[in-house]
């Protein structure tokens, strides 16, 4: 394993002072009703960044009243819809012109590498901005035929008020994958972002308003899931609710929001997600994929490619390559280019993945590399592979949401679909093969919202994400998630005197 050299050694980068720690509602930063702030920690280091403003029950009302004054009888949703677009194309400007500083706001707030953030996430969530911007006024109705003597027609209207509640491992794409869209079809919104990362939401929000999106249309509420984020699900007057994150709590939105008014809910859970590798497979680019695949981001990515199976006539040679591989991968402070691999965003993440690897230990699976915590400062783990891995082992079963690998072998098409689908989720799928039976066949047999066929991760403004089973349901990006944040109305109306 290689550590870098200028782990916590940031003098090659200048930090950026945090500006912004508080609530944004109806336009303006504002203290917590009730005073309260919480830490921010940088896991690096695990020393305090700043305190933020802490919202709870009753700022989560103040900020739904604004954002439904703001659709009841604001100008967002009114105006043109090339105005809008407008507005988003600034605001994605004013994204990159700042991006450095909120490439490193995500640096330090979740342990992210530096210049992955400002080369592909921060740009990538600019661009989201800039696709909704152009799908906005092509949102259109249909003229429907009907029977008799009457014109029938479909209106997409804004759905209203949309809660969004995001995690932590990809702070500035889970915000714009929820935002744009709904901006785009003219909701006004509350957002309350991880408690672990909040402060690349509220910089967000602090150039949305530069970039001339109306008070009470984008409100920000950083706080913790049972207070702010449940106030969320269960708000009467929130008429849609966009959830990313656990399982557990995924379950505990959808119940929240049947109870109180039974608004619709999307759902991006988890996943266990695997990558399969056959025969014919070429063996380097798999061995690239399969590391890149779990280890990117630390492992802390929903559709990363925690259960790698590989048949068995190409098995010997592809561990050994792939311990290599892992065993070079460079952990370290994700402000240095020479970086592959930062700390798990937070304490308790990095502590729940060391007991997984226990677990793993217990289980009887072979650790064949990893396992340990990187330094004495910091929440770095070392990349970890495990081989003997048996289907029914908690490691080969449940998210562990890090650095860890679970090697399988197997034998045939037919063992390997039984493997890929043997789990609760339904997120990705990767396969590598050069066989377009085995490819067509393995792509329609695996539940799962995603398959990449000699890739991985690949994924685009354009591409719906989204996952079958426990990974939830509805869809992120493409044209499918404007339909979340949309309704149609149907109109009929008697024709007179038609000639038809
Ligand atoms: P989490 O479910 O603990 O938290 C997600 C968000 O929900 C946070 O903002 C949190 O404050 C909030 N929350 C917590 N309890 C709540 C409650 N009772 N009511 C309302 N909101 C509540 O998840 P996490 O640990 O932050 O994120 C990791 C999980 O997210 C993993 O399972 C990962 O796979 C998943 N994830 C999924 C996708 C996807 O697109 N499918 C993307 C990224 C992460």
């Amino acid at each position: 394993l290689s550590v870098s050299s200028d782990t916590h050694n940031n003098s090659f980068l200048k930090m950026p002072t945090i500006k912004f720690t508080k609530l944004f509602i109806n336009g303006n930063f504002i203290d917590s009703i009730s005073g309260r702030t919480f830490e921010t920690i940088d896991p690096r280091t695990e020393e305090v960044i700043a305190r933020v403003s802490e919202g709870d029950r009753e700022d989560i009302d103040v900020a739904v009243a604004a954002a439904r004054e703001a659709f009841d009888r604001g100008p967002w949703p009114r105006m043109a819809a090339s105005e809008r677009a407008k507005i988003m194309m600034k605001w994605a400007d004013l994204i990159e012109e700042n991006i450095e500083e909120v490439a490193a706001l995500d640096t330090m707030d979740a342990g992210k590498l530096y210049y992955s953030n400002k080369f592909g996430e921060i740009p990538a969530a600019a661009n989201l901005l800039r696709y909704y911007a152009g799908a906005a006024d092509k949102i259109h109705g249909e003229v429907l035929k009907v029977n008799g003597n009457f014109h029938a027609y479909t209106l997409m209207e804004p759905i209203g008020v949309v809660g969004h509640i995001i995690p932590w491992n990809a702070p500035s794409h889970s915000f714009f994958i929820k935002v744009s869209p709904s901006l785009a079809a003219g909701c006004t919104m509350v957002l309350k972002p991880a408690e672990q990362t909040p402060l690349s939401a509220l910089f967000y929000a602090h150039l949305a308003k530069l970039a001339g999106i109306p008070d009470g249309v984008l409100n920000v509420v950083p706080g913790f899931g049972p207070t702010a984020g449940a106030a969320i699900s269960s708000h009467m007057e929130i008429d849609a609710v966009s959830f990313t994150g656990s399982v557990e709590v995924g379950r505990e939105v959808m119940q929240a929001a049947a109870r109180s008014n039974l608004k619709p809910v999307s759902l991006e859970l988890g996943g266990k997600s695997p990558l399969i590798i056959f025969d014919d497979a070429d063996i380097d680019q798999a061995v690239e994929l399969a590391i890149m695949g779990i280890m990117y981001n630390k492992g802390e990515v929903c559709v990363g490619s925690s259960r790698v199976y590989v048949q068995e006539g190409i098995y010997d040679g592809f561990e050994k390559k792939l311990v290599e591989k892992a065993k070079a991968w460079v952990v370290g402070d994700p402000f240095d280019p020479k970086s592959q691999q930062g700390p798990q965003a937070s304490k308790d993440q990095f502590k729940k993945i060391l007991s997984y690897i226990e677990h793993g230990k217990k289980e009887g699976a072979k650790l064949l590399t990893g396992g340990n915590r990187v330094g004495d400062k910091g929440c770095y783990i070392e990349p970890t592979v495990f081989s003997n891995v048996k289907e029914d082992m908690v490691i080969a079963q449940e998210e562990i949401f890090g650095p860890v690998l679970a090697l399988m072998k197997f034998k045939t098409i037919e063992e390997a679909i039984k493997s890929a689908n043997n789990t609760k989720y339904g997120l990705a799928a990767g396969i590598m093969t050069n066989n377009l039976d085995t490819s067509n066949t393995m792509s329609r047999s695996i539940r799962a919202g995603i398959i990449w066929i000699n890739c991985y991760f690949v994924a685009g403004s354009e591409v719906p994400f989204g996952g079958y089973k426990m990974s939830g349901f509805g869809r992120d990006l493409g044209m499918e998630a404007l339909h979340k944040y949309l309704q149609i109305k149907s109109v009929v109306t008697p024709i007179h005197n038609s000639p038809w």
